[in-house]
């Protein structure tokens, strides 16, 4: 059985970043990322415009070394007023000196000149306070799609130089207790043994982190889940914003149900995606910062945040039934209507999409999402959207198009032993699978944190 010092679980950006400071704080640590898929540069998503998703076992897009972000537009947010709660936990001094950091190891893996950074923007901020809209604010570091993806190569190529075995196809299934330590066990059947672990398997490892969190008996908080679509429009809609800020992020309390829903993963010129989460097929998008891969369009996402109460504490489940129901009606497919259609009460077709002055930049299935989406939800995005539509107008236009579902599952969030986001006896957890981060600078951020907490000790 191989032996080490720390095994983290999951190559996203959080462990990559674990790992990474691992080493610089201590040479001699014998360190393993085990990753559920492939190598960064043997990551390829057949799906696109004119091919629907194929159902990959482990899927390219989120799952493979560099993680959910590894084909992200790059967007790393210097601050802490969203992508996370990092600055609740560790406070804001100590969690935006964590976020500078991350940025800072990141520079040095970044092509010089290739990044470039937006501002907040005072004059968008009141636009959308005029109009119940709350635009949140803080400077936004853009690689986008190539460079991010660049980066996080020469970064994991550091880590590896510097010692750290990089294994793939390492689907850790469960942990176990033993003699000054844990042993690790995979769905390939090997073991690993590790004095201390590091967690960080993102919002996919969800089940395995429940599991593990039952099997130590961690207790677990439900918090909420966010669930909407994937909206794409001509690119010039939002030409404002994108210019002066890149990536607008702008909260709305609707009218109807007073629930809070926010639109935000913007994609300047970008492409809507699909994604395999476990059979599941939902929507996402990203865009390349090369001129010659941009598409005339945009995208972002409008999703509803739900917090439930008691007795109802599976609220995972609950997204992915909605996206099931998506999918079933789709067949295997996300489904993609024109707003005019949806607000007319009728299902988008084949004919009627062809006929789109905004061209779907992702094959799915022309259909009805009103047919899938609960009514409290749908109100939601489509006041949204009306909202949205007074300070970008057109963006309720007919042709406007809606993906759905798109969701995040942030739902469970682990009670910790203490501030250093220790589960049990040397396990920790970090990033997005920790229920706390939203996002690749405070998932780095952490991994650098819980590192230096490991070789504190
Ligand atoms: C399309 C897309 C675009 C995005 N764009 C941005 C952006 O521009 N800016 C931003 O800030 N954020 C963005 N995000 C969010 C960002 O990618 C995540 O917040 C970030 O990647 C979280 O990092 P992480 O290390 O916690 O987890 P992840 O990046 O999800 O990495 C977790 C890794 O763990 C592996 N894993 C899971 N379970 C297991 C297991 N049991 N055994 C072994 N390995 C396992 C997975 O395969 C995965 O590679 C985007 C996300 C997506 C999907």
């Amino acid at each position: 059985m191989r032996k080490y010092d720390v095994a983290i679980i999951g190559g996203g950006i959080g462990g990559l970043m674990a790992a990474y400071r691992l080493k610089k704080n201590d040479k001699d640590l014998k360190i393993v990322i085990t990753e559920r898929g492939d190598k960064l540069e043997k990551r390829h998503c057949p799906a696109g415009k004119n091919n629907p998703c194929v159902h990959c076992k482990n899927c390219s897009i989120t799952s493979g070394y560099a993680g959910a972000g590894a084909f992200s537009d790059g967007k790393f947010n210097l601050g802490t007023a969203y992508g996370g709660t990092l600055g609740e936990e560790l406070g804001d001094d100590v969690a935006n000196q964590y976020i500078n950091e991350v940025d800072k190891i990141l520079d040095t893996y970044c092509d010089s000149g290739s990044a470039k950074v937006y501002l907040s923007n005072e004059d968008l901020k009141l636009k959308c306070l005029q109009n119940n809209l709350r635009l949140l604010d803080m400077n936004v570091k853009h690689l986008g799609t190539d460079n991010n993806y660049k980066t996080m190569q020469n970064l994991i190529n550091a880590i590896s130089d510097e010692g750290t075995d990089l294994l793939t196809f390492y689907d850790c299934k469960s942990v176990s207790k033993t003699d000054g330590g844990y042993v690790l066990t995979y769905t390939n059947g090997e073991e690993i043994f590790a004095e201390k672990i590091i967690i960080a398997t993102g919002r996919g490892g969800a089940n395995f982190v429940s599991s593990l969190c039952r099997s130590f008996g961690v207790h677990m908080r439900s918090n909420h889940i966010d669930i909407g679509v994937r909206v794409e429009m001509k690119d010039i809609i939002w030409k404002e914003f994108s210019d002066k800020i890149y990536e607008p992020k702008i909260l709305y309390k609707t009218k109807t149900f007073e629930d809070r829903c926010r639109m935000f993963c913007f994609n300047k010129g970008g492409l809507v995606s699909a994604e395999n989460n476990h059979g599941i097929i939902t929507a996402n998008g990203h865009s390349f910062a090369q001129a010659d891969k941009k598409t005339e369009n945009c995208n972002f996402a409008i999703l509803s945040s739900i917090r439930f109460t008691e007795p109802f504490d599976q609220p995972t489940e609950y997204a992915e039934s909605i996206s099931r129901l998506a999918n079933m009606i789709g067949k295997d497919s996300v489904l993609v209507q024109r707003f005019g259609d949806l607000i007319r009460g009728r299902r988008t077709n084949e004919h009627r999409l062809s006929q789109n002055t905004v061209i779907p930049t992702l094959k799915a299935t022309a259909g009805d999402l009103s047919l899938v989406l609960p009514h409290r939800i749908l109100t939601n995005i489509i006041e949204t959207i009306y909202a949205l539509d007074k300070v970008a107008p057109g963006t309720a236009n007919d042709d406007t198009l809606l993906y759905g579902c798109e969701s995040k599952y942030y739902s469970i969030r682990p009670v910790f032993m203490n501030n250093k986001f220790e589960l049990t006896d040397n396990i920790y957890i970090i990033g997005d699978g920790s229920g706390i981060c939203r996002g690749l600078s405070q998932s780095g951020a952490m991994g650098i944190y819980v590192a230096d907490c490991i070789t504190e000790e």
